[in-house]
């Protein structure tokens, strides 16, 4: 799902995009010329390794996701809340696929090893 950038204004649109049992929805708004707000959520299912016996288990996640995303180089590249367009399309499949390979990164642990009935992520 691709939006251009000169398709935002400053009222906020709404879009709502699903990837596999992830859905990704949230609202997009225009800051500045070059500065386009993200402000969303990601829920649903993830499948994610056990970092302690190795098996495959779905996990629930549920996070908000803050970020701007800009259409003009970006000085400061250690700040990772922001997110470079350089052709004035915001790919928010791109944004979804990153979010979930970080929540793949970090350490996750099935019920059997947690020990714990109902789990879920914190971020
Ligand atoms: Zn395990």
């Amino acid at each position: 799902m691709e939006i251009s950038f000169d398709k935002i204004g400053t009222s906020p649109k709404p879009f709502n995009l699903v990837l596999n049992d992830v859905t990704f929805s949230g609202k997009l708004s225009k800051v500045d010329f070059n500065t386009v707000k993200l402000d969303g959520e990601i829920n649903g299912d993830l499948k994610v390794c056990c970092d302690r016996c190795g098996k495959d288990f779905v996990t629930t996640i549920g996070q908000p996701i803050g970020l701007d995303l800009s259409r003009k180089e970006i000085q400061n590249k250690d700040n990772l809340d922001i997110i470079e367009f350089l052709d004035g399309t915001i790919d928010l499949e791109y944004i979804l696929q990153s979010e979930i390979d970080s929540i793949k990164s970090l350490y996750h642990y099935c019920q059997k090893c947690d020990g714990i009935e109902d789990f879920e992520v914190e971020i």
